[in-house]
């Protein structure tokens, strides 16, 4: 059903309205910390905005014994005790129209030193219309954008028709274990809505990523003579300049690939946590590297890990010491595969429709990533098409995050238009 232009009137007019909570709205769930393992609190000033809002709200703690036979799953190896899911759902009595998922994740990556940042991440501050601080971008503007989508149309004098899901979702990350604990409860759509900061643009495909640990060993001596030594650290460089190589291989791969033929470099190695030895003086007997990198969409993540094993054991082989004391290689997060946005005509000619209203053109412009979102699951796995798109940022895991507030506001817009369009409306 196409919207006709009372409504769309009423609730474009709501968004404006509503404008201003939403900005603050979204400078108090960036004022939260919500750093891997420390997700809680955010999680809780969701799930009481949505009681509040009188969602009926769904929350659990996850079990990653109960996903880890799931397709996707990917290991954790922190305390998981109170990693939560979050989801607000709006049940119509009889569902008429098209039902929907909204989801978000409140997790950020760490903001690393304070003082290379202007102003401190999880203290926000608005300046020349950009919202800046950690996970202002990626992604709690847009989570709050579909939140407050949905107070517009409920302020403008609507219900959606068909059954709607507000997911707020955590590890997206590092595992997506969030996103996954969702569609293991049940949650289910005829479509998925994920507003990412693509700068207004449409997702078509993500790369896959895994991420595994290093482990290296030494053997430990006086650094006088350090010759009768093993230096854990040195060695875990060599073994880290064969893991480029399979970067290398890899990207050349992608030449031939499909989707990703036309992208500089899509497949990133990045070591990106490093710990070894414990004293100057002291050759280093340990070294710890947690790596991630990116496989095509297509590629099975068995055979990716087969050749990150196969790369590791080659630097080995030709070590002295590391020989016959090889490397570990520990999966440590992501396995997720890549993902290609198929079988959704329906979702986006509609999402195109609201797209319109608010921004012109004929339909959003695409964007193929070199990094991964929640999406994946979705689409692979449980037969659901998963759109993303949201708002702009710059930024995102770097340092001065920041999420333009004008883009937010006509992100809402767009998604207010298409929850009227998709799941159709009722007066309230
Ligand atoms: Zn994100």
């Amino acid at each position: 059903m196409m919207l006709d232009e009372a409504p769309e009137a009423a609730i474009r007019a709501a968004v404006a309205a509503g404008f201003e909570a939403e900005t603050r709205f979204l400078a108090d769930l960036v004022a939260i910390p919500s750093t891997r393992g420390e997700e809680a609190p955010a999680q809780d000033f969701m799930a009481a905005a949505m009681r509040k809002r009188g969602f009926a709200v769904d929350e659990w703690t996850i079990d990653p014994e109960d996903l880890k036979p799931l397709r996707g799953f990917g290991p954790v190896m922190h305390d998981f005790s109170r990693a939560r899911t979050v989801v607000g759902s709006l049940r119509p009595e009889s569902s008429e129209g098209r039902s929907l998922i909204l989801q978000g994740h409140v997790d950020v990556v760490p903001a690393g030193p304070r003082e290379m940042w202007t102003t401190p991440p999880f203290e926000p501050v608005v300046k020349d219309g950009w919202m800046h601080g950690r996970g202002a971008g990626d992604m709690k503007a847009g989570l709050v954008a579909a939140l407050f989508a949905l107070d517009a149309i409920r302020a403008a004098g609507y219900r959606p028709a068909a059954t709607v899901h507000l997911q707020s979702v955590i590890e997206e990350e590092s595992t997506g274990l969030g996103a996954l604990s969702a569609c293991a409860r049940g949650y289910r759509a005829d479509c998925v809505l994920i507003p990412e900061p693509t700068d207004f643009r449409m997702t078509r495909a993500q790369v896959g990523v895994i991420w595994f640990r290093l482990r290296v060993r030494g053997r430990p001596t006086h650094v006088a003579v350090a010759g009768e030594g093993s230096n854990a650290i040195l060695a875990a460089m060599s073994v880290i300049e064969n893991l480029r190589g399979l970067e290398a291989d890899w990207n050349e791969r992608a030449k031939s690939h499909p989707v990703y033929a036309d992208l500089d470099h899509p497949l990133n190695f990045n070591p990106g946590v490093i710990a070894g030895g414990d004293w100057a003086s002291s050759v280093p007997a340990w070294c710890d590297v947690d790596c991630r990198i990116g496989i095509l969409p297509g590629t099975k993540i068995e055979d990716a890990q087969a050749e990150i094993r196969a790369c590791v054991s080659q630097a080995a082989s030709g070590h002295p010491f590391l020989r016959d004391n090889p490397p570990e290689v520990i999966w440590n997060g992501f396995l997720a595969e890549g993902w290609i946005l198929e079988d959704a005509d329906e979702p986006e000619q509609v999402f195109a429709g609201a797209y319109r209203k608010v921004f012109g053109g004929a339909k959003p412009p695409d964007r193929t990533m070199t990094a991964l979102t929640d999406t994946r699951f979705y689409g692979l796995y449980y037969g659901m098409p998963a759109l993303c798109w949201g708002p702009k940022a710059e930024n995102i895991h770097g340092f001065d995050e920041r999420v333009e507030l004008e883009s937010m506001r006509k992100c809402t817009e767009a998604i207010a238009l298409f929850i009227a369009d998709w799941c159709g409306l009722v007066k309230l």
